[in-house]
């Protein structure tokens, strides 16, 4: 097993919305291994229940369907977490969605410029309003013990612009600059927040993203490797260590590219 300096994740509470796959589950899993015990929120039960069994050969765990993008699903998730665990410490909003294509399409040259009004909403309703409604719900509890982190899972294009649709990007900028607000407002009730900035990394967020697009990016890559979820949930874990004095910065995981 991987061996990390003590991050002191032993005993606390952590949430992962999007627990189910990818990076998501890969944070679960790894929070796990350290001691948290982990709520794993997501959509759809199944994916749910697998990372659940991996999650429990280490550490309490539950799992919980639920819609971020949803007001009140939102709350009633939160309770139930409050109510097995007693309190919240570790929050990471890593649910989000992208532009779906056809099998081997890329995102940017078919499909740049043609969500509709409604489509673009949907981007905004999940990938930043999710973190907004999460943040607000779990932050009370946080300031009760006056401890957080928070980690919001953005992503590159927040800063880059390529390689996705206007409204994916847009909706990853908002949760940078939504990343520093929160940050700057509660850093001295303990809570800290941070976004991560990842490349292109291998979950099924990618699954028909043609072959070419891998070894694109591959090759701007300067450790000469597309990202594995893994990659992304070491620097999630270090955000969350119990002596952290950085906050409302946003970090890439990109291997340079
Ligand atoms: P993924 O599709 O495996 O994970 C996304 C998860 O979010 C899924 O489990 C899905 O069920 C869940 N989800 C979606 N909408 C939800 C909702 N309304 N309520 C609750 N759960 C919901 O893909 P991933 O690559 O692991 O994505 C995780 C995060 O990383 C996303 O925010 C994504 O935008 C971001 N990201 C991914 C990449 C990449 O290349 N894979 C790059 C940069 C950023």
């Amino acid at each position: 097993m991987t061996k990390y300096l003590d991050y002191k994740l032993e005993g606390k509470r952590a949430i992962v919305t999007g627990g189910g796959t990818g990076i998501g589950e890969a944070c679960a899993v790894e929070l796990a291994k350290g001691g948290a015990s982990v709520a794993l929120f997501g959509r759809r039960e199944g994916p749910l229940q697998n990372v659940l069994e991996k999650c429990r050969a280490y550490s309490a765990a539950m799992a919980v369907p639920m819609d971020v993008s949803d007001e009140k699903s939102v709350a009633e998730a939160v309770s139930k977490v409050i109510g097995d665990f007693g309190g919240v410490d570790i929050l990471i909003n890593n649910a989000g969605i992208d532009r779906k294509v056809e099998v081997g399409e890329f995102r940017f040259e078919k499909y740049f410029g043609t969500e509709s009004a409604e489509e673009y909403m949907k981007y905004l309703a999940v990938n930043a309003l999710g973190h907004y409604l999460m943040n607000n719900a779990v932050i009370p509890y946080m300031r009760e013990n006056h401890f957080g982190r928070i980690v919001n899972i953005s992503s590159v294009l927040a800063l880059s612009g390529f390689y996705s649709t206007p409204p994916y990007t847009a909706s990853k900028g908002a949760s940078l600059t939504q990343t520093k607000a929160y940050a700057q407002r509660y850093g001295r009730d303990g809570i800290t927040v941070n976004a991560i900035l990842p490349g292109m990394i291998d979950t099924p967020m990618k699954a028909d993203s043609p072959p070419e697009e891998y070894d694109m990016v591959k090759s701007m890559t300067p450790l000469g490797r597309v990202g594995q979820p893994l990659d992304v949930a070491k620097l999630a874990l270090f955000l969350c260590q119990e002596d952290l004095f950085i906050t409302g910065e946003g970090i890439s995981v990109t291997g340079g590219a």
